[in-house]
């Protein structure tokens, strides 16, 4: 007996359709890296028809998806990193990030037989990966005149603080990019979730939504739900056994939380080993019977307790939602010093994963 990750596939599409609502005239690619965010890398994939294209992190991610039969365009944000990755992206016909020289010198050194489409990455002020400002223009003629690289290179860059909308360091971004490509006049593409929800001018091109495709809201201090969009996993488990300890008893490792009366307390089948987060403190909501009961004493690997207090009723065998469904997953990470989206790539392999709504 253990938790249970509903993943609603037609959850997933709504969003894709609010990303594609919010900037109208930008191509999308869905970014599924991570396994989709924990989701399913293909169970997203393919559920993500109506998007243009796709995006991941890394080759593997995207040999993975070809070798399933994805046939979408498929790019790969941080590149290749030697010649077999290079060989692999020109192979399965990959679109690849450019984003720092000892990629060129890589592209210098090996031919490749089918040429492939570029994306040249440029560093406006996240500071991770990119070219410097000074080093755009000898990246784009390198690129748009070597042999290996296809016809039509195109610029992207990645804001910092999109999620912030009080911060001016992404206006500050986008004014650079737009400066230092607009001479190039190719595709360009800015926008990461926030940058599509936060900041109209970075709807260029293409855009590149994540983490609101499933559910989550990227913004400070929202939820998905007040930007348009629905939870797509819903984690649940249920109550295992029910005690009743009476005032002052302490509850859980270390005893840190102590009964302030006679009261029920309810153990719920789900630990930081399935992914619940064991920086959740007390107070942590839980949803049962839609109604939200507050986590008491230390998350264990397995297991977790609950104050029934507030639902005299509850039984043995009760379903309890950690995150999802009424739940928003933003609001169990923030009690938990965390995003969701570390919440949603945390969940363990012992989880039994679940679609509904084909
Ligand atoms: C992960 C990632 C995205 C998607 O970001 P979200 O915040 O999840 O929307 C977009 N672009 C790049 C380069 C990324 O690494």
């Amino acid at each position: 007996m253990g938790p249970t990750a509903t993943i609603k596939l037609s959850a997933l599409q709504h969003n894709l359709q609010r990303a594609a609502e919010l900037a109208p005239h930008s191509r999308l690619y869905a970014v599924i890296k991570a396994n989709a965010y924990g989701h399913g890398l293909l169970r997203a994939a393919s559920s993500l028809e109506a998007a243009d294209a796709l995006a991941v992190a890394r080759v593997e991610e995207a040999v993975l998806l070809r070798e399933a039969g994805i046939q979408k365009p498929l790019l790969v944000l941080e590149g290749f990193f030697n010649v077999e990755e290079l060989e692999a992206a020109s192979f399965h016909q990959l679109e690849v990030a450019i984003q720092q020289p000892e990629q060129l010198q890589i592209l210098r050194q090996n031919p490749i037989k089918k040429p492939i489409q570029c994306w040249l990455k440029i560093d406006t002020g996240m500071h991770r990966l990119g070219f410097q400002p000074d080093a755009v223009d000898a990246a784009w003629q390198f690129l748009s005149t070597h042999e290996s690289v296809a016809k039509g290179v195109r610029v992207m860059t990645h804001l910092a603080s999109a999620d912030d909308l009080a911060d001016p360091v992404s206006q500050h971004q986008l004014k650079l990019f737009h400066s230092l490509t607009q001479k190039f006049s190719t595709a360009t593409s800015v926008a990461n979730s926030a940058g599509i929800i936060g900041w109209p001018e970075a709807r260029s091109d293409w855009v590149r939504p994540g983490i609101m495709l499933y559910g989550a809201s990227p913004m400070q201090g929202r939820t998905g739900e007040q930007d348009g969009l629905l939870p797509v996993m819903t984690l649940k488990s249920r109550i295992i056994a029910i005690n009743s300890f009476t005032k002052g008893s302490a509850i859980g490792y270390s005893g840190t939380w102590t009964c302030p009366e006679d009261m029920r307390v309810g153990v719920v089948a789900a630990g930081y080993g399935d992914g619940y987060p064991r920086h959740a403190p007390a107070g942590t909501p839980l949803l049962v019977r839609g109604k939200r009961l507050p986590l008491i004493g230390r998350v264990s690997m397995d297991m977790l307790n609950i104050d029934l207090r507030g639902l005299p009723d509850a039984q043995v065998g009760d379903e309890v939602v950690l995150w999802g469904d009424g739940l928003a997953a933003e609001e169990i990470a923030q009690r938990a010093g965390t995003i969701a989206y570390e919440l949603f790539c945390g969940v363990t392999q012992r989880v039994v994963f679940k679609e509904i709504d084909g």
